[in-house]
């Protein structure tokens, strides 16, 4: 989509650390990263978050989610990791391409909220 941050990141007209791709998904380094690996995971078509995916396939949805894991294990997250996905104005999403953060490295707070 034109104009979306992530579209220009997955087509490559901004520069990105790459840390895993599939046929659906692409996957980057925060550019402010919270804990020692902080990846973005991404479908390569656009949607806006979780609360508009009813014309996501459910098979773009597993590959974001297989994706995580297997970032998980690429990145030696031995002790844990967690997933988390902003929606709306209330969890502050700040970019409007659904994402899934993946932060571990480190022992991560126990607040959510
Ligand atoms: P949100 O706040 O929407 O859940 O997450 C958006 C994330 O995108 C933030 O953690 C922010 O640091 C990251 N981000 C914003 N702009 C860029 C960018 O140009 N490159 C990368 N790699 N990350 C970005
Ligand atoms: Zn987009």
């Amino acid at each position: 989509m034109k104009d979306c941050l992530f579209c220009k990141i997955i087509a490559g007209e901004i520069p990105s650390a790459k840390v895993y791709e599939d046929e659906n998904v692409y996957a980057f380094r925060d550019i402010n990263p919270m804990a020692p690996t902080h990846v973005l995971v991404v479908p390569k078509t656009h949607v806006a978050s979780l609360a508009d995916i009813g014309g996501v396939s459910d098979t773009v949805l597993a590959a974001c989610l297989r994706a995580c894991g297997a970032i998980a294990e690429q990145e030696g997250l031995k002790g844990g990791f967690r997933v988390a996905s902003n929606c709306g104005p209330d969890a502050c999403q700040s970019v409007q391409h659904l994402h899934f953060h993946v932060l571990g490295g480190k022992k991560l707070t126990e607040v959510m909220g």
